[in-house]
């Protein structure tokens, strides 16, 4: 059969339990279920079967057979070196060994494959399955990651994608889709809190809707706590009502946590579930109830709680002010789970969209728009941190903002603050403070060979440009004499999002006091520039002034003076206002002369700015 091409833009969630897809259909997004399968979720196994690939569903059945070949979880080894993995790799039964730089291999057929060929193997399947499921033969894609995933981790995904066959159009964050899929984006302004417990990883974010883009404010979670220790916690709780059963042989252990795993999401709806493990002798059967599995899993969800603290806490975010709460990830079933939430947040949880299709959904929903069909919201590629300059007095000069979509462009102008300077230096920085010891360095160039002039003559247009991929581009001109350079920088390079998150955090914190030792390092600049006006024109002033003026005009400088010790910007600012009431006509005189360019700039309250 051939499918006909589609341009439609598939929405992938490669989950480390369970991969789906989903897609935007004239009835609405839905998540696609493979023509013949139960069910639309896809595991994220794959096995080497003579040589060959297998899987999904098919691979399952053979972790217990081959479990040295068979690829499971295999997301937590995504963009990771070795040594970030030393406290995965005791866990892990197949063979993991390093490769070329930041890179891991596994193991089979004596071949080593990398993680991300494993996960391509997956997304074929994921789509193999939508292609069924649609009658369409799919190029595109949008693939969802953790929040927390940092730029190797999602390049990572990319290639997977591309390795499949896919072009993927976006990197979406799983909470972020989780929050599409209910369109919680239509909302104006509110903190969204994404709380995702899935097989073997619990994650909550917090994000905030600002102007339909969310922003990652927090993120927690634990990497080894989901469904999975549920499972085992009621394998062992039915193990020791059958103390004489050899449960200890791979085959009837797995038989159990298989039993345990079914008895477990049956009763996220019942209230009782009989259970029967087949031993090939003979077989065990009983009962569990609700209330036993709640005891089992308490534990567990006062983890998940923890966690949503400490999240909530990175953000300084009070639970009250959680606007929206997002479930997602099968484990969100369970009645506990969602009891304590509510609870937790002390409002109910959104639970209409199946939370282990959510992510998919959502991640369709946005692919859907992203070809262009929805026109109504449009969710940007945004610079995570404002772009910027040093000047004078350590100040950081913001030339890009956070969250501007990129591509984005910016120009400002600078002039010097020496006379005869021949080089300027551009000092590039990240950050979101008033003062770039408080931001992060990206790199720095000098503009030189220009020819002497006086202070504040020389003008420099500076260009800050990101490009589509995030890469930023600053070039220098020297507009009067045609001097010009450049460098290129990866501002993003090796910053995680929990980090920007902390910088945005920070920048929250210090923001009254930063801004308040800015202004005031500004005003104590245009002072001093101030001064060195009225003492290049004293002569003049002498002329112009009666002795009472200039005697006034000397002890409002003493003032000034004894503002700028002090710590109060808006005094500084008061009595420069009255400084420049007295000095006017002097200004309006002799506005002409060159020399007094630091009385003009102070009079037309000139924008430029300077540079060290
Ligand atoms: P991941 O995002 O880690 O790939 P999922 O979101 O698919 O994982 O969650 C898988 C987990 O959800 C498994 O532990 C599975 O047993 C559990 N689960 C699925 N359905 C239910 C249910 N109805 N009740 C309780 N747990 C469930
Ligand atoms: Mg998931």
């Amino acid at each position: 059969m051939t499918l006909k091409p589609s341009d439609r833009i598939l929405g992938i969630d490669l989950g480390t339990t369970n991969s789906l897809a989903a897609a935007v259909l004239p009835q609405g997004p839905e998540a696609l279920t493979p023509p013949g399968a139960p069910g639309p979720l896809v595991p994220s196994v794959a096995v080497r079967v003579e040589g060959r690939w297998v899987a999904g569903r098919q691979a399952v059945p053979h972790r217990l057979t081959r479990p040295g070949d068979t690829f499971f979880s295999i997301k937590r080894l995504m963009g990771r070196g070795l040594e970030d993995l030393a406290e995965e790799l005791p866990r892990i039964p197949y063979r993991v060994e390093g490769g070329d730089r930041k890179l891991v291999k596994v193991m089979a057929d004596g071949q080593g494959f990398t993680p991300q060929e494993i996960s391509a193997q997956i997304l074929k399947e994921v789509k193999a399955g939508a292609e069924a499921a649609l009658g369409e033969s799919i190029r595109r894609a949008v693939i969802t990651v953790p929040a927390y995933f940092d730029d190797a981790q999602r390049q990572a995904t990319r290639d997977a994608g591309r390795m499949a066959g896919l072009e993927v159009e976006r990197i979406l964050n799983e909470p972020t889709a989780a929050a599409l899929a209910y369109g919680l984006e239509q909302k104006a302004k509110g903190l969204v809190a994404v709380y995702d417990l899935g097989g073997g990883t619990f994650d909550i974010s917090i994000l905030r809707l600002d102007g339909q883009v969310f922003q990652v404010v927090a993120t927690h979670g634990n990497t080894h706590l989901g469904g999975d220790d549920l499972d085992h916690a009621l394998a062992e709780h039915l193990a020791a009502r059958h103390p004489a059963a050899p449960l200890a042989e791979p085959l009837a252990k797995a038989a159990l946590l298989r039993e345990a795993e079914r008895v477990k999401r049956k009763l996220s709806a019942a209230l009782e579930c009989d259970y029967r493990i087949d031993l090939g002798a003979g077989a065990l059967s009983g009962r569990v109830t609700r209330e036993e599995l709640n005891a089992l899993a308490a534990p567990l969800v006062a983890a998940t709680l923890e966690s949503c603290r400490a999240a909530l806490a990175m953000g300084q975010v009070d639970p009250q002010q959680i606007t929206e709460v997002v479930m997602v990830g099968g484990m969100s079933r369970v009645a506990l789970v969602r009891q304590e939430v509510e609870r937790f947040f002390g409002r109910r949880p959104n639970v209409a969209i199946n939370p282990d299709e959510v992510v998919a959904v959502g991640a369709a929903v946005h692919g859907h728009m992203l070809g262009g069909h929805r026109k109504d919201y449009v969710l940007l590629d945004v610079n995570p941190l404002a772009l910027g300059l040093e000047t004078m007095g350590g100040t950081f000069t913001k030339i890009i903002n956070a969250n501007s979509t990129i591509p984005a462009q910016a120009t400002e102008y600078f002039t010097t603050s020496a006379d005869n300077q021949t080089a300027v230096e551009l000092n590039i920085y990240q950050g979101e403070r008033e003062f770039v010891r408080d931001c992060r360095n990206l790199g720095r160039f000098k503009l030189g060979g220009l020819p002497p002039m006086a202070a504040g003559l020389p003008k420099v247009k500076v260009t800050f440009t990101v490009d589509a991929n995030g890469i930023l581009t600053v070039a220098a001109e020297e507009e009067r004499s045609g001097k010009a350079a450049s460098i290129e920088v990866i501002p993003s390079h090796g910053l995680t999002s929990r980090e920007i998150d902390r910088i945005m955090e920070d920048a929250v914190e210090h923001g009254m006091e930063d801004l308040t030792m800015r202004q005031l390092v500004e005003f104590r600049l245009t002072a001093q520039a101030v001064f060195r006006g009225i003492e290049k024109a004293w002569p003049q002033a002498q002329a112009l002034f009666t002795p009472e003026t200039q005697q006034a005009i000397r002890v409002q400088m003493t003032q000034v003076s004894a503002a700028a010790e002090g710590r109060d910007p808006w005094r500084l600012k008061a009595e420069m206002d009255r400084l420049g009431d007295l000095t006017r006509p002097l200004a309006d005189a002799i506005i002409s002369t060159a020399a007094l360019r630091e009385l003009k700039e102070f009079y037309q309250e000139h924008k430029e700015r300077e540079t060290p």
